[in-house]
């Protein structure tokens, strides 16, 4: 039994649960109490032990063990994302990538968690050897739009690590949880090394205080609250936050390529990806055929809705994030924004946001400024690169971005010069697709540690230095005195 379907058993609060596609609340999430997360964060505390006193490749076999389990039980995973979220297609790839994400763990950890060979020092008796610690318990707190993925992307190598793992995911997106019971009933040797525990911010702020270190992924605002609380407890914390990605498209660019590319990177996951194009600088000497091949490419594609096998854009996944967007629309509307596809949002129990072209957009419009988490790109056009360049970085973002151009070289230039953690290059939301580039989030976007590329699982470690005199007796003494 989960540890939120006890807490359920035992007369918790709960949260009811709303289906992002028919709108309607269809089920209750139970709330996990602070005294339930101590008393789950000892009992994990108390496992952690032998967990790292295991060989590596034992655990590394626990995570092979989990991707089987997992794969196992692929179906009834997607029916709850698809519930959760939502989203059909997107749920496969989810738990596939999740799969994917254990098994590289499981292959890469033995050679990343080895210790550094023996160091000897200028004084010949003298060396240092370095020992990779981990922290005991680690906490992961995560957001609605890639519910099990993001439970799991900082988990998988914090195990693998040798730490214990205490997980709350968003309670917006926690039907999921249930069915990676399931899966980890399957999987005896990581039992009591992981845990979920659902619940809402309160349940937050308990992981917070019962644990070593936080990997938190979600917005800004929740962020800066997060980083105040491990702060004020003096632990350490990986922040993954919001962003505002801009796309450049400089004037030697492929107008027709960059578009689509463009609408893939703003459109796919429904805008609902932390990494989604939300913002795009157009060149004024292409500006025509780019915009139009934008509009049409937008129109092209269809809602998920009524058939969610079908149409490529879901449902908004978050009542909260609805009337963020309705606001966002109607501020823009009323400055003078012109939709030259979609622009409103469609009622059919659960909204959604038809994929959306603005123009004569500004950044005094909210919706070219902050977060919206949608399908909704306004297309900004600027006189020349340098325009586009300042007006990318002119923000408290700095997640990714992507920059199109004729020349790799020169785009590559521009890229250096942009305020974000991971640019991609005709092409977008790479950053997605490539898990092995190191890259930091720039700005409000984030604090800490890559979480991309191998060296992401030396968040999960201390280093310890342990330095050896071999053979010299009292070197320091005190020096003889008269
Ligand atoms: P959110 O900040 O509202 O919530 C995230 C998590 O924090 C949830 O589990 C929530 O219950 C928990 N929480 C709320 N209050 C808390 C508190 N006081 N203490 C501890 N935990 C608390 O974010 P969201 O709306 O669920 O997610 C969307 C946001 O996540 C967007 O801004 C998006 O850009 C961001 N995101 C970032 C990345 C990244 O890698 N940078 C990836 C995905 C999503």
């Amino acid at each position: 039994m989960t540890e939120s379907a006890q807490a359920a058993t035992s007369g918790a609060q709960t949260i009811p649960l709303r289906d992002p596609a028919t709108g309607e609340c269809d089920g209750q999430l139970a709330v996990v109490s602070k005294a339930e997360v101590d008393r789950i964060a000892q009992r994990l505390r108390a496992a952690q032990a032998d967990w790292a006193a295991l060989d590596v490749h034992n655990r590394c076999d626990a995570l092979l063990a989990f991707a089987d389990a997992l794969e196992r039980h692929r179906e009834p995973m997607v029916e709850a994302l698809l519930r959760d979220t939502g989203r059909w297609q997107e749920s496969q790839i989810e738990v596939d990538s999740t799969v994917g994400a254990l098994r590289r763990w499981a292959a890469d950890a033995p050679a990343l968690l080895q210790a550094p060979e023996p160091v000897a020092s200028s004084m010949g008796f003298l060396h240092s050897r370095q020992n990779l610690v981990p922290y005991e318990l680690v906490g992961v707190i995560s957001p609605w739009n890639f519910p099990l993925l993001l439970s799991l992307i900082d988990a998988i190598p914090a195990l693998a690590a040798g730490c214990a793992v205490l997980c709350k995911p968003s309670e917006v997106t926690s039907r999921f949880a249930s069915v990676l019971d399931d899966v980890m009933a399957e999987v005896p040797a990581l039992q009591p090394v992981f845990a979920v525990v659902t619940g809402g911010g309160s349940t937050g702020e308990a992981v917070i205080g019962a644990v070593d270190t936080i990997c938190f992924t979600g917005s800004v605002r929740t962020g800066r609250r997060v980083g105040e609380a491990c702060a004020a407890r003096f632990i350490p914390c990986s922040l993954e936050l919001g962003g505002k990605d801009p796309a450049l498209v400089l004037a030697d660019a492929d107008p027709v390529r960059s578009a689509r590319a463009i609408a893939w990177g703003g459109f796919v996951n429904g805008g609902q990806s932390c990494m989604s194009i939300e913002r795009v600088y157009v060149d004024a000497k292409i500006a025509e055929p780019f915009i139009a091949a934008l509009v049409e490419t937008a129109k092209s594609l269809k809602l998920t809705h009524p058939e969610p096998r079908e149409g490529q854009i879901g449902p908004i996944i978050s009542a909260a994030q609805i009337a963020i967007v309705r606001e966002q629309l109607a501020d823009a509307k009323k400055r003078g924004a012109r939709a030259l596809a979609g622009g409103e949002l469609i009622e059919h129990g659960g909204t959604w946001c038809p994929p959306t072209v603005l123009v004569d957009v500004d950044e005094s419009m909210r919706i070219a400024s902050e977060e919206s988490f949608a399908t909704i790109l306004p297309v900004m056009v600027v006189a020349n690169e340098e325009e586009a360049i300042k007006r990318a970085n002119d923000s408290i973002f700095g997640l990714s971005a992507a920059v199109f151009s004729g020349d790799t070289e020169h785009a590559a230039r521009v890229a250096s010069r942009l305020h974000a953690g991971g640019v991609s290059i005709n092409d977008a939301c790479l950053t997605g697709m490539i898990h092995t580039a190191e890259k930091q989030s720039f700005k409000q976007s984030g604090l800490g540690g890559s979480r991309m590329g191998s060296v992401s699982i030396r968040r999960f470690v201390r280093s310890q230095a342990v330095l050896v005199n071999s053979g010299v007796d009292d070197p320091w003494w005190f020096p003889a005195t008269t």
